[in-house]
């Protein structure tokens, strides 16, 4: 008999949000109640988001593999998450990453920064993913530049910063658009050093990016 997250992998699957078989086993390895309150788990394998306090919500599984698609991650990459809430988007992408790669994940509240941090740990995941408490839309300058950036928040337009901190032939996912329900998830290309190809992958709704070059307070 299947288990939940495995019958939620398969019903991904048949719906085409799932397309390969690295993110099919990063999301039947990734315990998503671990990224989650307590009271909210029994939920967890329901292909929703949910909230995980301070207004804010874990992205529900169809989304985090719909971002891992497009990505096209590889092993051994480094990569750039702005907006970490409870940290399970960044435990799939570990996954696709291995132990050679690394992953940045920032986060602006400082009590889901902590919680992020203390769920990774306690899963493994912090051997190759990074916590950092500050504000996303400027990126994280230190570590750049990143093979692959994904924003799980969204801003009025591309945050400049995150472009800049792509390397060429690299890849950039964030939704864009209005601050709350209708955006665009716009897709990044970095051709050369001032050449970007920009695609549109749909519509999605995230919850604002608040800060400097995202939205205000
Ligand atoms: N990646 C998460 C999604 C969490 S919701 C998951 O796996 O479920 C989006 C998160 O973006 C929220 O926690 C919110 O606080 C955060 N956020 C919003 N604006 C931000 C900014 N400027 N910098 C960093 N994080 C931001």
């Amino acid at each position: 008999m299947k288990n939940e997250r495995e019958e939620l992998v398969d019903k991904l699957l048949s719906n085409g949000y799932i397309k390969t078989e690295e993110v099919k086993n990063a999301m039947l390895k990734v315990p998503r109640e671990e990224f989650m309150p307590v009271e909210n788990r029994k939920y967890a394998y329901t292909d929703q988001p949910l909230p995980i306090g301070e207004g804010q919500t874990i992205s529900a599984p169809h989304m985090v593999a719909i971002i891992c698609e497009i990505l096209k991650i590889n092993k051994g990459m480094k990569v750039l998450e702005i907006g970490s809430g409870f940290g399970y988007n960044a435990a799939v992408v570990a996954e696709l990453l291995g132990p050679k790669g690394h992953l940045y994940t920032v986060e602006r509240i400082e009590k889901l920064a902590i919680a992020a941090e203390e769920n990774l740990k306690r899963t493994g995941y912090d051997r190759c993913v990074t916590v950092i408490h500050q504000d996303g839309t400027r990126g994280f300058e230190e570590e750049a530049p990143y093979d692959r950036i994904y924003a799980t928040a969204s801003a009025p337009k591309v945050p400049y910063p995150l472009k800049e901190q792509l390397k060429i032939c690299g890849r950039l996912i964030t939704p864009v658009g209005s601050h709350n329900l209708f955006q665009e998830l716009v897709c990044v290309h970095r051709v050369s050093l001032d050449e970007y190809e920009r695609s549109s992958m749909g519509g999605v709704a995230f919850v604002p990016m608040i800060g400097e070059h995202g939205w205000p307070e």
